[in-house]
């Protein structure tokens, strides 16, 4: 098959060369030769020395290496190349931009600085970057105003290029979030692409149905799971407390009492299981309830704990929520037009949602060989070639003469995702050769080329 390309996905900690060598293998065991960087907002390049927002996101996308303190997508882009086994190419991060020209503001741009950030978009466009990614549910995209959106939106238009968008909102609040990219695509032309797209299939069907209705191209993607993951702080801390910045929430945490501090979030808190941070080992995929109750102090006191002693960085398992979305809604969406697949895999933790190791698998397995939701030929256009054509990613995604020879072979008998909650960090089987741009990279169960693969410039712009 076309190698697979991974559209949303928390892999930059990976191509920092002291990780491990075998980092890759939860990605290459699945047949994934691309990763698309920049999602949700967040990434190591474009801060211009702001380090708020990395700060904010570090327990999901890692720190920022030194020698991309400074980094913009031309120097990103030449740091990617040849630093892993597979592809990457760079959304523009819409929140770590802002940061660097608002700093910790959470409040709509001035007239100015929304063209000092257009015209750093356009720069960034320029220099290869596949899209725009923003973050509407995170510090500081959260105060992205629908003026400040449309403006960036006019030049991915001239550019053709993609608005990639951890929405405003999902699942119950599904409306919300993608009623605004729709206008978007609708007052500006630019394609518009739903981040990990999780709500009831006939809510979601609805809005993808209006945005066909306005001639709006518009694409999402989504992983065979149905709990999800994220920074503890998301549900927590106030967004008028998270925009600014990691010693202003830790204070707030500090400061705040009980009810304060499980405000937001409520009874739902103590099902959420631990993924980075714990004590003692054997925390690790615990309920925060049960963590609560073996430290014995309650659960507003662990959250508080939780949150200073990682400086924000603790990330959960969110347990899935049948009320907001099943398989079912899952597998409807997975008919839709626009579908492709990503993982939102993040690798730090000891104990990470099973979708890093297991979600291009899981498709193979449970979707195309077991339910036979999709044949073998229409998984390829979901797990590949659609990401190639939304992402504008150059000469992959087909097996055709002429396009770069990057090639997962699949043993469609045998391919399983072995991941699951209570054992995350388990390989997929099934794919046992992995090659990139004619190279092998993965070999029985081998990463055998740390090097192989490249930075991808958005089709059109030449590597300078
Ligand atoms: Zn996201």
């Amino acid at each position: 098959m076309p190698g697979f390309i991974d559209t949303h996905v928390h892999a930059a900690p990976l191509f920092d060369t002291t990780a491990p060598a075998d980092g890759f293998a939860p990605l290459l065991a699945q047949g994934i030769t691309t990763v698309i960087l920049g999602g949700d907002g967040f990434a190591s390049c474009c801060s211009g020395g702001a380090s708020l927002t990395t700060d904010y996101f570090r327990g999901i996308d890692g720190p920022v290496p030194e020698e991309l303190s400074r980094a913009g997508v031309a120097e990103y882009l030449k740091w990617l190349d040849g630093r892993g086994p597979i592809n990457a190419g760079v959304l523009v991060p819409a929140n770590t931009l802002r940061s660097r020209f608002a700093g910790s503001a959470g409040r709509p741009l001035n007239a100015e600085e929304v063209d000092e950030m257009v015209d750093a978009l356009r720069s960034a466009l320029d220099d290869g970057a596949l899209g725009l990614g923003t973050g509407l549910e995170y510090p500081p995209g959260t105060a992205s105003t629908f003026a400040e959106l449309e403006a960036l939106n006019r030049s991915l238009a001239d550019a053709g290029a993609v608005h990639a968008s951890h929405a405003r909102g999902y699942g119950a609040v599904i409306q919300q979030g993608v009623s605004e990219l729709v206008a978007l695509g609708a007052a500006t032309g630019a394609r518009q692409h739903i981040a990990h797209l999780r709500a009831q299939a006939a809510a979601a069907g609805r809005l993808l149905a209006e945005a066909e209705a306005l001639d709006v191209p518009l694409t999402f993607d989504s992983y065979p799971y149905q709990a999800g993951s994220t920074l503890l702080t998301l549900p927590i801390v106030p967004v008028e407390i998270a925009v600014r910045g990691t010693d202003v929430i830790l204070d707030w945490a500090r400061t705040s009492d009980e009810v304060t501090l499980l405000e937001r979030a409520g009874a739902a808190v103590e099902l959420y299981r631990l993924a980075s941070h714990a004590l003692e080992h054997d925390e690790f995929g615990q309920e925060l309830g049960h963590v609560a109750a073996r430290r014995g102090v309650g659960l507003a006191q662990l959250v508080r704990d939780l949150i200073v002693n990682s400086r924000g960085a603790v990330t959960v398992v969110v347990p899935a929520d049948p009320r907001a979305e099943s398989e079912e809604d899952y597998v409807q969406l997975l008919h839709a037009q626009g579908h492709m697949t990503c993982s939102d895999g993040i690798y730090l933790g000891d104990h990470p949602h099973p979708r890093g190791w297991g979600a291009f698998a899981r498709v193979l397995s449970r979707h195309v060989r077991e339910r036979g939701d999709l044949s073998i030929e229409d998984a390829a256009v979901h797990l590949s070639r659609r990401a190639a054509d939304t992402f504008s990613v150059p000469d992959r995604g087909v097996l055709t003469v002429g396009s770069i020879a990057d090639i997962a072979i699949v043993d469609l008998e045998r391919v399983t995702d072995r991941a699951t909650y209570s054992s995350p960090r388990v390989l997929a089987d099934g794919v046992d050769r992995v090659i990139v741009a004619g190279n092998d990279v993965w070999r029985d169960g081998q990463v055998v080329s740390r090097t192989g693969g490249r930075a991808l410039r958005r089709q059109g712009v030449v590597d300078a």
